[in-house]
Protein backbone atom coordinates (compact mmCIF):
# COMPACT_ATOMS: atom_id res chain seq x y z
CA UNK A 1 0.00 0.00 0.00
CA UNK A 2 1.48 3.20 -0.71
CA UNK A 3 1.54 5.96 1.80
CA UNK A 4 2.76 9.20 2.96
CA UNK A 5 5.15 8.83 5.66
CA UNK A 6 2.74 10.56 8.51
CA UNK A 7 1.09 7.60 10.39
CA UNK A 8 4.01 5.14 9.83
CA UNK A 9 6.52 7.48 11.61
CA UNK A 10 3.92 8.53 14.30
CA UNK A 11 3.59 4.45 15.23
CA UNK A 12 7.19 3.92 15.33
CA UNK A 13 8.04 6.88 17.60
CA UNK A 14 4.99 5.78 19.77
CA UNK A 15 6.05 2.08 20.12
CA UNK A 16 9.51 3.25 20.42
CA UNK A 17 10.98 1.25 16.90
CA UNK A 18 12.79 2.36 13.74
CA UNK A 19 11.22 2.45 9.61
CA UNK A 20 14.57 2.12 7.25
CA UNK A 21 14.93 4.89 4.70
CA UNK A 22 16.32 3.44 1.66
CA UNK A 23 18.07 4.47 -1.31
CA UNK A 24 16.97 3.08 -4.39
CA UNK A 25 18.29 4.60 -7.90
CA UNK A 26 16.20 2.07 -10.46
CA UNK A 27 12.92 0.29 -10.88
CA UNK A 28 14.60 -2.56 -9.91
CA UNK A 29 16.36 -1.95 -6.88
CA UNK A 30 12.98 0.06 -5.73
CA UNK A 31 11.64 -3.44 -6.49
CA UNK A 32 13.66 -5.25 -4.34
CA UNK A 33 13.54 -3.35 -1.70
CA UNK A 34 9.95 -3.70 -1.47
CA UNK A 35 10.14 -7.22 -1.67
CA UNK A 36 12.20 -7.38 1.29
CA UNK A 37 9.74 -5.37 3.60
CA UNK A 38 7.16 -7.49 2.08
CA UNK A 39 8.46 -10.54 3.05
CA UNK A 40 9.22 -9.44 6.70
CA UNK A 41 5.70 -7.79 6.85
CA UNK A 42 7.21 -4.30 7.77
CA UNK A 43 7.14 -0.48 6.37
CA UNK A 44 9.77 0.91 4.40
CA UNK A 45 10.46 4.06 3.40
CA UNK A 46 11.92 4.42 -0.11
CA UNK A 47 13.80 7.07 -1.21
CA UNK A 48 15.57 9.00 -4.15
CA UNK A 49 18.01 11.30 -3.86
CA UNK A 50 18.17 14.72 -5.40
CA UNK A 51 21.12 14.29 -7.23
CA UNK A 52 20.49 10.98 -8.60
CA UNK A 53 20.62 11.73 -12.20
CA UNK A 54 18.77 8.82 -14.25
CA UNK A 55 15.44 8.28 -11.51
CA UNK A 56 15.47 12.20 -11.21
CA UNK A 57 15.53 13.21 -14.83
CA UNK A 58 12.05 11.33 -14.99
CA UNK A 59 11.12 11.17 -11.41
CA UNK A 60 7.36 10.56 -12.53
CA UNK A 61 8.20 7.31 -14.41
CA UNK A 62 9.82 5.93 -10.68
CA UNK A 63 7.13 7.17 -9.00
CA UNK A 64 4.28 5.68 -11.02
CA UNK A 65 6.39 2.19 -10.82
CA UNK A 66 6.74 2.44 -6.91
CA UNK A 67 2.62 3.18 -6.53
CA UNK A 68 2.07 0.08 -8.88
CA UNK A 69 4.41 -1.84 -6.22
CA UNK A 70 3.27 -0.76 -3.55
CA UNK A 71 -0.11 -1.28 -4.47
CA UNK A 72 0.60 -5.03 -4.80
CA UNK A 73 1.66 -5.50 -1.10
CA UNK A 74 -0.02 -5.12 2.19
CA UNK A 75 2.84 -3.21 3.99
CA UNK A 76 3.18 0.34 3.76
CA UNK A 77 5.72 1.71 1.09
CA UNK A 78 6.70 5.49 1.05
CA UNK A 79 8.46 7.04 -1.77
CA UNK A 80 10.43 10.42 0.08
CA UNK A 81 12.66 12.36 -1.57
CA UNK A 82 15.80 12.45 0.11
CA UNK A 83 17.65 16.21 0.10
CA UNK A 84 16.10 18.44 -1.58
CA UNK A 85 18.13 21.61 -1.76
CA UNK A 86 15.58 23.68 -4.11
CA UNK A 87 12.17 24.73 -4.29
CA UNK A 88 11.80 23.93 -7.26
CA UNK A 89 13.21 19.97 -7.22
CA UNK A 90 10.37 19.75 -4.52
CA UNK A 91 7.64 20.86 -6.76
CA UNK A 92 8.67 18.48 -9.10
CA UNK A 93 8.62 15.34 -6.56
CA UNK A 94 5.49 16.06 -5.35
CA UNK A 95 3.68 17.07 -9.03
CA UNK A 96 5.35 13.19 -9.75
CA UNK A 97 3.96 12.06 -7.29
CA UNK A 98 6.21 11.43 -3.95
CA UNK A 99 4.36 10.64 -1.03
CA UNK A 100 7.35 12.58 1.32
CA UNK A 101 10.01 15.11 0.51
CA UNK A 102 12.82 16.28 2.42
CA UNK A 103 13.51 20.10 2.31
CA UNK A 104 17.04 20.33 3.17
CA UNK A 105 17.99 24.09 4.05
CA UNK A 106 20.23 23.03 7.27
CA UNK A 107 23.34 25.14 5.95
CA UNK A 108 21.16 28.43 5.67
CA UNK A 109 20.33 30.71 8.88
CA UNK A 110 17.65 29.44 11.19
CA UNK A 111 15.45 32.43 9.98
CA UNK A 112 16.19 30.82 6.01
CA UNK A 113 15.34 27.69 6.62
CA UNK A 114 12.46 28.22 8.79
CA UNK A 115 11.26 30.45 6.18
CA UNK A 116 11.95 27.48 3.20
CA UNK A 117 10.93 25.45 5.39
CA UNK A 118 7.10 26.74 5.90
CA UNK A 119 6.95 27.55 2.22
CA UNK A 120 7.43 23.50 1.67
CA UNK A 121 5.04 22.88 4.46
CA UNK A 122 1.76 24.27 2.90
CA UNK A 123 2.85 23.06 -0.39
CA UNK A 124 3.31 19.71 0.30
CA UNK A 125 0.45 19.47 3.24
CA UNK A 126 -2.34 20.85 0.58
CA UNK A 127 -1.28 17.67 -1.48
CA UNK A 128 -1.54 15.02 1.45
CA UNK A 129 2.44 15.26 1.14
CA UNK A 130 4.81 14.68 4.27
CA UNK A 131 7.97 16.87 4.82
CA UNK A 132 11.23 16.29 6.70
CA UNK A 133 13.59 18.98 7.45
CA UNK A 134 16.96 19.24 8.91
CA UNK A 135 18.04 21.75 11.50
CA UNK A 136 21.80 21.13 12.95
CA UNK A 137 23.97 19.55 9.74
CA UNK A 138 24.90 15.96 8.93
CA UNK A 139 28.19 16.36 7.10
CA UNK A 140 30.57 13.81 4.99
CA UNK A 141 30.02 12.62 1.48
CA UNK A 142 30.55 9.41 0.54
CA UNK A 143 34.53 8.45 1.15
CA UNK A 144 35.50 12.14 1.89
CA UNK A 145 34.27 12.78 5.55
CA UNK A 146 36.47 12.94 8.64
CA UNK A 147 35.21 11.37 11.82
CA UNK A 148 32.80 14.29 12.33
CA UNK A 149 32.60 15.40 9.05
CA UNK A 150 31.35 19.54 9.05
CA UNK A 151 28.73 18.22 11.28
CA UNK A 152 26.63 21.23 13.32
CA UNK A 153 25.14 19.72 16.08
CA UNK A 154 21.63 20.77 17.00
CA UNK A 155 21.03 22.34 19.36
CA UNK A 156 17.64 21.04 21.36
CA UNK A 157 16.04 24.23 22.37
CA UNK A 158 16.52 25.80 18.32
CA UNK A 159 14.59 22.13 17.60
CA UNK A 160 11.82 22.93 19.06
CA UNK A 161 11.22 26.36 18.32
CA UNK A 162 11.50 24.99 14.63
CA UNK A 163 9.10 22.64 14.83
CA UNK A 164 6.79 24.89 15.91
CA UNK A 165 7.30 27.17 13.44
CA UNK A 166 7.05 25.60 10.82
CA UNK A 167 4.68 22.55 11.43
CA UNK A 168 7.39 19.96 10.08
CA UNK A 169 6.22 16.50 9.55
CA UNK A 170 9.37 15.17 10.99
CA UNK A 171 13.38 16.44 11.65
CA UNK A 172 16.33 15.20 11.04
CA UNK A 173 18.88 16.03 13.86
CA UNK A 174 22.60 16.07 13.87
CA UNK A 175 24.25 14.10 17.26
CA UNK A 176 27.33 12.63 15.19
CA UNK A 177 26.34 10.50 12.33
CA UNK A 178 28.16 11.22 9.53
CA UNK A 179 27.07 10.72 5.89
CA UNK A 180 29.28 8.10 3.62
CA UNK A 181 32.07 6.28 5.52
CA UNK A 182 33.36 7.37 9.73
CA UNK A 183 36.84 7.37 9.39
CA UNK A 184 37.09 6.11 13.39
CA UNK A 185 34.54 5.18 15.48
CA UNK A 186 30.66 7.19 15.71
CA UNK A 187 30.30 8.92 18.74
CA UNK A 188 26.83 9.41 19.01
CA UNK A 189 25.82 12.33 21.98
CA UNK A 190 23.18 10.26 23.25
CA UNK A 191 22.50 12.95 26.46
CA UNK A 192 21.73 15.76 23.45
CA UNK A 193 18.80 13.29 21.69
CA UNK A 194 17.56 12.85 24.81
CA UNK A 195 17.01 16.39 25.89
CA UNK A 196 15.59 16.97 21.97
CA UNK A 197 13.15 14.25 22.35
CA UNK A 198 11.99 15.73 25.33
CA UNK A 199 11.47 19.15 23.86
CA UNK A 200 10.16 18.29 20.11
CA UNK A 201 7.36 16.10 20.03
CA UNK A 202 7.64 14.68 16.09
CA UNK A 203 9.65 11.58 15.00
CA UNK A 204 13.19 12.76 14.42
CA UNK A 205 15.46 11.23 11.41
CA UNK A 206 18.75 10.23 11.46
CA UNK A 207 21.10 10.41 8.32
CA UNK A 208 24.12 8.60 8.14
CA UNK A 209 22.91 5.53 9.19
CA UNK A 210 25.56 3.13 7.19
CA UNK A 211 28.35 1.86 9.46
CA UNK A 212 27.03 3.50 13.10
CA UNK A 213 26.26 -0.02 14.15
CA UNK A 214 23.14 -1.88 15.71
CA UNK A 215 23.30 -1.35 19.02
CA UNK A 216 24.31 2.48 18.86
CA UNK A 217 20.87 2.91 16.69
CA UNK A 218 18.81 0.57 19.01
CA UNK A 219 20.05 3.27 21.94
CA UNK A 220 18.47 6.16 19.52
CA UNK A 221 15.02 4.62 19.45
CA UNK A 222 14.21 4.96 22.70
CA UNK A 223 14.52 8.78 21.85
CA UNK A 224 12.50 9.39 19.29
CA UNK A 225 14.42 8.39 16.12
CA UNK A 226 11.66 6.80 13.91
CA UNK A 227 13.55 7.13 10.55
CA UNK A 228 17.29 5.97 9.62
CA UNK A 229 18.76 6.66 6.29
CA UNK A 230 20.87 4.19 5.23
CA UNK A 231 22.75 4.62 1.33
CA UNK A 232 26.02 3.93 1.43
CA UNK A 233 26.02 0.28 2.85
CA UNK A 234 22.88 0.22 0.07
CA UNK A 235 25.55 0.47 -2.57
CA UNK A 236 28.48 -1.25 -0.95
CA UNK A 237 26.19 -4.43 -0.89
CA UNK A 238 25.26 -3.67 -4.72
CA UNK A 239 29.26 -3.01 -5.84
CA UNK A 240 30.55 -6.32 -4.15
CA UNK A 241 28.20 -8.06 -5.69
CA UNK A 242 28.73 -7.12 -8.89
CA UNK A 243 32.37 -7.26 -8.24
CA UNK A 244 32.25 -10.76 -7.30
CA UNK A 245 31.44 -11.32 -11.08
CA UNK A 246 28.92 -14.01 -11.50
CA UNK A 247 27.42 -15.47 -14.17
CA UNK A 248 23.88 -12.99 -13.45
CA UNK A 249 25.48 -10.17 -11.95
CA UNK A 250 22.10 -8.27 -12.03
CA UNK A 251 20.35 -10.67 -9.74
CA UNK A 252 23.14 -10.95 -7.34
CA UNK A 253 22.81 -7.49 -6.75
CA UNK A 254 19.30 -7.46 -6.04
CA UNK A 255 19.82 -10.05 -3.96
CA UNK A 256 22.36 -8.24 -2.02
CA UNK A 257 20.32 -5.28 -1.53
CA UNK A 258 17.19 -7.33 0.01
CA UNK A 259 19.65 -8.66 2.42
CA UNK A 260 21.07 -5.14 3.40
CA UNK A 261 18.28 -4.02 4.26
CA UNK A 262 16.81 -6.63 5.86
CA UNK A 263 19.75 -6.65 8.02
CA UNK A 264 18.55 -3.23 8.78
CA UNK A 265 15.10 -3.89 10.10
CA UNK A 266 15.40 -7.12 11.89
CA UNK A 267 16.80 -5.61 14.20
CA UNK A 268 15.27 -1.69 14.36
CA UNK A 269 11.78 -2.02 12.84
CA UNK A 270 8.47 -3.77 14.15
CA UNK A 271 6.32 -6.31 11.95
CA UNK A 272 2.80 -5.08 11.37
ZN1 LIG B 1 21.25 12.54 4.40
Amino acid sequence: MYVNTKEMLIRARKEHYIVIGAECWSLNSASALINAATELNMPLILMLWEGAPEPMAQPEMICDFVRYEAGKTHVPIALHLDHGHELETVCRAIHAGFSSVMLDASERPFEENVAITCEVVRMAHACSVTVEAELGHVGGMSGSCSENGDNTLTVPEEAAEFVRLTQVDSLAVSIGTVHGIYSGEPHIDIERLKRIYELVDVPLVLHGGSGTGIDLLRQTMQYGVSKLNVMTDLLKAASEAVSEGSFLPELDIYEALAECVKGYMLPLTKPL
